[in-house]
């Protein structure tokens, strides 16, 4: 690539240095607690407390309310609160949930994850550019969302760029992945500034051998929101 790849997404690598160490000394199928955390508020702010409460503890999680987790957790814990709520709820109840907590945790990952210097310049950036520098970063910090699945990505083309993104043996796999299609929905449209249309094609939840999901970012302006 003829652009300095290398010198911007050194922006992102400060704000990884502890995420990667902690990465590195953790077993694999350890996973970041936003799956957990943000999943809670979703469901509270549509449901309440008691809602919550009778999720959580089908999950078996019942030590977290009030007490959420703060470092790496065990992946199994969020896959069981996934599938607790999938089973109390409706399935577009269940869908519309985890599109908030995903939506909930790309806004952590930007404000948290992302590095303030990244954070505004990226969405200045061509979007074929910006697109490629936040791929390069989220492989980096893979292990927040796709546990010990195995996460693959890159960006095909510049005049309309296509993000190809993919996890095998995706651990939080849901039919259709709502909450992850929300994290990368949230994620692109912040810092690439332009409308992105999340698709699904490939579901492990579905019978594929992987989920892969297509991200097209339009080159349009945002509308005015
Ligand atoms: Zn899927």
């Amino acid at each position: 690539m003829p652009t300095s790849d290398r010198g911007v997404a050194s922006l992102f690598e400060r704000a990884g240095e502890s995420d990667a160490a902690e990465a590195e000394g953790a077993a694999l199928a350890r996973i970041g607690p936003n799956a957990v955390i943000q999943t809670g508020q979703a469901l509270a702010s549509r449901y309440g407390s008691g809602v919550t409460r009778l999720i959580y503890e089908a999950a078996g999680l019942a030590r977290y309310l009030g007490n959420p987790p703060h470092a790496m957790i065990d992946e199994r814990e969020p896959k069981a609160l996934f599938t607790a709520l999938r089973q109390a709820l409706p399935a577009q109840e269940a869908d519309h949930v985890l599109t908030d907590a995903g939506l909930r945790t790309a806004n952590y990952i930007v404000e948290n994850r992302i590095p303030p210097r990244a954070r505004k310049l990226l969405p200045k950036l061509p979007p074929a550019l910006a697109s490629r520098l936040l791929v390069s970063a989220i492989a980096r910090h893979a292990w927040t969302f796709a546990g010990s699945g195995h996460f693959e990505g890159r960006v095909r083309g510049w005049r309309e760029p296509v993000v190809i993104l993919s996890i095998k043996a995706n651990p939080l796999a849901t039919p259709g992945c709502p909450w992850h299609g929300a994290v990368f929905q949230g994620l692109f449209a912040t810092l690439t500034a332009t409308h992105v249309a999340v698709v699904h094609p490939r579901c492990q939840a579905r019978g594929d051998d992987c989920c892969e999901w297509t991200i097209k970012a339009a080159t349009g302006p945002q509308p005015q929101v």
